[in-house]
């Protein structure tokens, strides 16, 4: 039986999740940000914690963890490049390695570019990733102590995971992303349906996730960028960056999820925002500007929590500064 998961609101606006196995009692709860509102929830289910999975260091996902351990003495696990900034670990795990609750897997991925050392947990059979700051709804954690590079590889392996994997997120970041998400495209029709779903959701005061890979990739411009640029939709969208994958994991009728009429008009309708964009360039159009929204649209991490792009890369080594650069590696070949 597929794991179940519970959504525990925790602090101003994280989240942990608690995951129980059915079949054995196992409970593990990822990350911990307070002890109080998640206490409570294990209390009302009569649940024992046997595991605690934790994403990255960051004080909101592991300043609970003293008082509820007191209460349930669990299996701490934590990234192995991490251990000496996490609370101390029972299990330290690496990309590639499983954690189980009880008789369920999961698989271990490095998604480092928020913080380095940051892991996401999948597991299959439950269809669940547990992403935290790494993949948000519609948006992803703001790029501290990786680089943009580190940022966008973590997104592309998330990317690869079947489209109906439920993406459990480490905070409640939708309205603010999706304000930002809308200056870039606001005719995607799929965003904004999806605007006035979550905001419907936040004004009942729900939770507006987990959500599912699926809707993550059709709204989600850090995402969705990450797989434009490795995958062929649009013959002119051809974008190669050195050591991503080249194929999204196929469908029974051997389609991938951007194998769609509705992918291409996505790409199309993105390329025609390009080639709108490079007239203006052409024709004196202020071109820092250019710039930035040329970088908050096409590199992951510059448009997360609506933070301005200078603020937001200040300090992180990145080789993307440079216009240059960047229209090296990630600008395709002009229309
Ligand atoms: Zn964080
Ligand atoms: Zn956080």
């Amino acid at each position: 039986m597929p794991l179940e998961i519970v959504t525990v609101p925790c602090l101003s606006d994280n989240y942990a999740y608690l995951a129980h196995d059915p079949d054995t009692k196992a409970t593990a709860l990822i990350d911990a940000p307070e002890s109080v509102p998640i206490l409570a929830a294990l209390t009302v289910r009569g649940w024992r914690l046997s595991d605690v999975l934790i994403t990255h260091h960051h004080e909101d996902h592991v300043m609970g963890l003293g008082d509820i351990l007191k209460q349930h003495p669990a299996q701490v696990i934590g990234h192995a490049k991490d251990a000496h900034r996490l609370p101390p670990l029972d299990l330290a795990v690496a990309e590639g390695d499983t954690v189980t609750i009880g008789g369920q897997t999961g698989t271990v991925i490095d998604v480092s570019g928020h913080t380095i050392g940051h892991i996401a947990f999948y597991f299959d059979e439950s269809q669940a990733a547990f992403t935290a700051d790494s993949l948000m709804a519609m948006g992803c954690g703001r790029v501290f102590e990786g680089t943009m590079h580190m940022m966008w590889d973590s997104l592309q392996k998330l990317a690869a995971l079947p489209g109906d994997t439920m993406v459990y997120s480490g905070h409640e970041y939708t309205i603010a992303n999706a304000k930002f998400a809308q200056t870039i495209e606001p005719h995607n029709p799929d965003l904004l349906s999806r605007i006035a779903e979550v905001t419907a959701q936040r004004s009942e005061g729900q939770a507006t996730v987990p959500s599912t890979m699926a809707v993550e990739l059709a709204t989600n411009q850090q995402i969705l960028f990450c797989v434009q640029a490795s995958h062929r939709l649009n013959p002119r969208l051809e974008w190669r960056v050195p050591g991503m994958p080249r194929s999204l994991p196929r469908y029974g009728d051997g389609k991938t999820a951007f194998d769609t009429p509705k992918a291409n008009n996505i790409a199309q309708m993105r390329w025609n925002v390009i080639a709108t964009w490079k007239k203006k360039l052409e024709s004196g159009w202020w071109s820092t500007k250019f710039w930035i929204l040329m970088r908050a649209w096409l590199v992951p991490g510059t448009g997360c929590k609506n933070v301005p792009l200078p603020i937001q890369t200040r300090g992180v080594p990145t080789c993307l500064h440079s216009p240059r650069h960047l229209s090296r590696q990630f600008i395709p070949p002009w229309p």
